[in-house]
Formats: structure tokens, C-alpha cells, sequence
């Protein structure tokens, strides 16, 4: 009985948490992502990087989609697909959809995140743009900063980062 009450007691704990995650999610203005088959014949490889001088920024999705005259585009990630896209595969397919838009004045109404084992489509909203332009404000302020304090708890990010043999606040 006492198994029972316990796996009880972690599903209720795993329900508030993934509530709680999903909470601070919209909160930010970040969309939690759906499921969805895509299939990948219709991807075009993309060749050149694009540009957005008013802001800075720069990238290159790695394909992009055509369909009914909308452009979508399309990052792949190595690995298995998390529960939900992390935040930061967000942001960055974020700002593919805003160099797609301003390059080709067309908005994409979704960008997709290709895991090795599952895709989610990521719709690009109003409040998603806007959290994405404060995000980059954010980063831009922090680069003159001397200390930038580590934003995250995850060793495994640190262990791929190519910044850390330098960095002081590393956790691999
Ligand atoms: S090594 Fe430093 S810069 Fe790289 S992810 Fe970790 S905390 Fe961030």
C-alpha cells in the first residue's frame, strides 16, 4: 500500500511541476510546442546565412519549407527529443522565423524543431517575437558587462560549450 500511495505522490508531484513549468513558460511568452509528422522531402537545405541588421542578428536554419506560400523554417538537433523543446532551441528557432519574415516578407505562422525522434512544431506568436526581442536587448546589454552570471543548472550544456575551459562558473 505504501508503494501505492508514493507513486501517488510523485505523479501529483510531476503534475505540478510540469503545471508550474508550463506556467513560467507562457509566462515568458514561450509556446510549450506540439507534435507533429513532417515530412522531410519537401526540406530545402539552406545555403546562405541571413541577416537582420536592425538588430544584429544573423543565422542560418538548417532548412527551410515551403507551403501555400509560407516559409518554414526548420532546426535540427541532435539527440532525442526532451518532454518539451528547452527554451533555448526556442529562442533560436524564434529567431530563424524572424530573419525568414524579414527576409522574405512572409510570417511563418510556425517553425519546427527536428529531434531524432520526434519534431514540434513551435508557433511563432506575437508575444513570442516580443520575448525573442527583449531576450536580444538582454544579451546585448550583457555584452559589456564583465560578469554575466550562468542562467542555467545543467552541467550537460556546460560540457558541450565551447566557452568552457575559460569560463569560471562552468559545471563540467
Ligand atoms: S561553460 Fe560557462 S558559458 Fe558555457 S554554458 Fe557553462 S556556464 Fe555558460
Amino acid at each position: 500500500m505504501i508503494y501505492l500511495y508514493l507513486a501517488l505522490f510523485l505523479l501529483v508531484l510531476a503534475i505540478l511541476f510540469f503545471r508550474q513549468s508550463s506556467a513560467q513558460r507562457k509566462e515568458a511568452g514561450l509556446p510549450g510546442g506540439r507534435i507533429i509528422y513532417s515530412d522531410t522531402r519537401g526540406w530545402g537545405k539552406v545555403e546562405k546565412p541571413l541577416f537582420y541588421t536592425a538588430l544584429g542578428l544573423t543565422g542560418k536554419p538548417d532548412y527551410l519549407v515551403q507551403q501555400n506560400g509560407k516559409i518554414i523554417p526548420v532546426e535540427v538537433k541532435s539527440g532525442r527529443a526532451p518532454e518539451a523543446p528547452y527554451d533555448s532551441h526556442i529562442y533560436q528557432l524564434a529567431a530563424y522565423c524572424l530573419l525568414v519574415e524579414k527576409t522574405y516578407k512572409v510570417r511563418p505562422p510556425y517553425g519546427i524543431i527536428h529531434y531524432e525522434n520526434r519534431d514540434f512544431a513551435i508557433d511563432y506568436t506575437r508575444e513570442l517575437e516580443e520575448s525573442l526581442i527583449d531576450l536580444l536587448a538582454d544579451m546585448k546589454h550583457d555584452e559589456y558587462k564583465k560578469d554575466v552570471p550562468r542562467s542555467h543548472e545543467q552541467a550537460g550544456r556546460c560540457a558541450k560549450c565551447g566557452f568552457k575551459r575559460v569560463c569560471d562558473q562552468s559545471l563540467a
